[in-house]
């Protein structure tokens, strides 16, 4: 266990090993008896491919999933989407019912939710509204993640977002390192990376060699494509991985989710994952460039994203007309600073069209 890990890991967690699995053992043999699966297939599953537990860490696709981020193995862990990731993040270094995260709201819901399953205070410090669009403002988040003297605890977690949803803000590699390197040994920082393909920017996997306190988020729901699959991973320090690994359920990606993102990674599907990212962050511009000449919308934000948060002047009528013409979007007046808010998703140009059209801008080509 590294420093790192042996300091911010929660205290009754120190040597806990988890549930060992039969799977997790290193035995080999050829008649397998040792997890009380049923000795034939079932009837509906003629090739046998579901009648035995599936690898806790499936080794190819982790080994495939490593390689797609730049990082090793060991950095790794998989598992049901991103979400599954901030879970394990929250229960293995808050402590139940004391621990503390910081976020900077308005931002991803699931932060919070787990931290208030689990007991943990919630310290939200507000996204900054600018020139330069909805903006994290990392200094203030490092003072609240910061126990001072005399009062209170560091926080455990501290959780960026970047791109931002629904800010769509990209955050600079420089800044992160240099939050991480402030709360070094005192508290993690988590970069949610759901977005940064639409980005065009490098990762903060880029940081994880000479910063054991970043963990990054990464899934294969929004880019490959995969939403229904539910696959995501944490990348960080080994120590680290290995210990959200003894806090996880032991077979977390079904036999058929492993195959699915295999076949979703293998070069040719990844190659023509890739080039679309170029045409939604046209697609995306286009979009913008529409919205941004609708008399009803008052401002749309900057977005490294697949998605676009604009305010309107009357973001109820918006809402109801985009509903009229079977257009669903975000809806996030419920959301802090955002009472006059829609997010919306860059679908095809089609979905675009209809969007536009529904909000009254009639010459969309004139508007691209
Ligand atoms: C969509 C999204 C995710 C993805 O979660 P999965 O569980 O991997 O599907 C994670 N973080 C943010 C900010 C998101 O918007």
């Amino acid at each position: 266990m590294s420093a790192t890990v042996r300091a911010l890991l929660r205290d009754d967690l120190r040597d806990f090993g988890g549930y060992k699995s039969a799977r997790s053992e290193a035995l080999t043999g050829s008649v397998w008896l040792n997890a009380n699966e049923s000795a034939w297939a079932n009837p509906a599953d003629a090739e046998g491919r579901l009648r035995r537990y599936p690898q806790p860490q499936p080794e190819a696709l982790c080994a495939r999933l490593a390689q797609l981020y730049g990082v090793a193995p060991a950095q790794l862990l998989v598992g049901r989407g991103s979400d599954e990731g901030i879970d394990l993040l929250v229960r293995a270094f808050c402590a139940p019912g004391r621990g503390r995260i910081v976020v900077a709201p308005p931002v991803f819901g699931m932060y919070a939710v787990c931290a208030r399953l689990h007991g943990a205070a919630i310290v939200g410090v507000p996204l900054r509204d600018g020139d330069a669009g909805l903006c994290a403002d990392l200094r203030a988040m490092g003072d609240a993640a910061l126990g001072r003297a005399g009062e209170g605890q560091d926080a455990s977690l501290l959780f960026l977002c970047s791109p931002g949803n629904p800010s769509g803000e990209l955050l600079r590699l420089p800044d992160i390192a240099a939050l991480a390197e402030r709360l070094r040994g005192r508290c993690l920082v988590i970069v949610d990376e759901a977005y940064v393909e639409y980005a065009d920017a490098p990762s903060a996997t880029a940081l994880l060699a000479d910063h054991d306190n970043i963990a990054v988020l990464r899934t294969l729901s929004k880019a490959h494509a995969l939403a229904a699959a539910r696959v995501g991973c944490v990348l960080a320090a080994p120590a680290l991985i290995e210990a959200l690994r003894r806090c996880q359920a032991p077979y977390p990606l079904p036999q058929p989710v492993v195959e699915a993102a295999l076949a979703a990674l293998a070069p040719h599907a990844l190659a023509l994952t890739c080039s679309r990212m170029a045409a939604v962050r046209e697609a995306r511009a286009r979009l913008a460039d529409g919205l941004r000449a609708s008399p009803g919308v008052k401002r749309v934000y900057p977005s490294a994203g697949n998605f676009l948060l604009a305010r309107f002047a009357d973001a109820d009528a918006a809402f109801a007309a985009l509903l009229a013409a079977g257009v669903v979007v975000r809806d996030m007046r419920a959301m802090p600073q955002l009472d006059d808010a829609l997010r919306i998703s860059v679908g095809s140009a089609e979905e675009c069209r209809r969007v536009l059209a529904a909000l009254g801008v009639a010459r969309v080509e004139a508007a691209a």
